[in-house]
């Protein structure tokens, strides 16, 4: 199975993905994560992507597509893959389409999650992950059971993104708007769209992409 998760910044996607993983074992390939590991590492497409995704805007699609294609070919130890913050650009998605085809593939649901604006900056400003297994938390809407030990691997480590504060989250829900949002009429065509509320609380949000997927809402 291959699926995408759609939604802006903030919308619960990464949280959903990790979820899914287990409930489906499924793959999650996230683009912003490789982007990120590219730059720590200080690739020369971490050297090219870093300073675009410090201001918020889109790392260029021959990159994006580059990373995925790459991901594809090497396959993946589960039932298929989640794919999440990819594609964001109408030209992402019709690459996807044809990467896939040419693999003998085909995208199974598109995931969109529902978010109010307002509460988007709230909710990423708020996050952080464990440094070690990438566990997310929220400062407010999920602090770990015990303060500063990681649920899931005990890690005392947690980071923060650089692009999680205000002003460039706000760059990043522009060019979510203005690039990204298309997809949802684009997939819509295609007859693959699931939308869901992603305002509601996780475990209840992960029980609606459940009955989106199995046909059941
Ligand atoms: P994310 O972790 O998905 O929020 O992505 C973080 C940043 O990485 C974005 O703000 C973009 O700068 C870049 N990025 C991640 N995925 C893509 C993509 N599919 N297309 C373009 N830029 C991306």
């Amino acid at each position: 199975m291959i699926l995408v998760l759609l939604g802006p910044p903030g919308a619960g996607k990464g949280t959903q993905a990790n979820l899914l993983e287990t409930d489906r074992s499924l793959v999650k390939l996230s683009t912003g994560d490789m982007l990120r590991a590219a730059v720590a590492a200080g690739t020369e497409l971490g050297r090219k992507a870093g300073d675009i995704m410090e201001r918020g805007a889109l790392v260029q699609d021959d990159i994006v597509i580059g990373l995925i294609a790459e991901r594809l070919d090497r396959g993946g130890e589960g039932e298929g893959f989640i794919l999440d913050g990819f594609p964001r650009t109408i030209a992402q998605a019709e690459a996807l389409d044809r990467l896939l085809a040419e693999r003998g593939e085909t995208l199974n649901a598109v995931v969109e999650m529902q978010v109010d604006d307002d509460a988007l900056v709230k909710r990423i400003i708020g996050r952080f992950t464990c440094a070690n297994c990438g566990e997310g938390y929220h400062d407010d809407f999920k602090t770990p059971k015990v303060p500063g030990v990681c649920d899931r691997c005990g890690s005392k480590e947690f980071v923060r993104r650089r692009d999680d504060n205000e002003e460039v989250v706000r760059s990043r829900l522009e060019a979510y708007h203005a690039q990204t949002k298309p997809l949802i009429n684009y997939y819509a065509k295609q007859g693959k769209l699931k939308s869901v509320d992603g305002m509601a609380e996780i475990g209840e949000v992960r029980r609606a992409i459940g009955r989106a997927l199995d046909g059941s809402a």
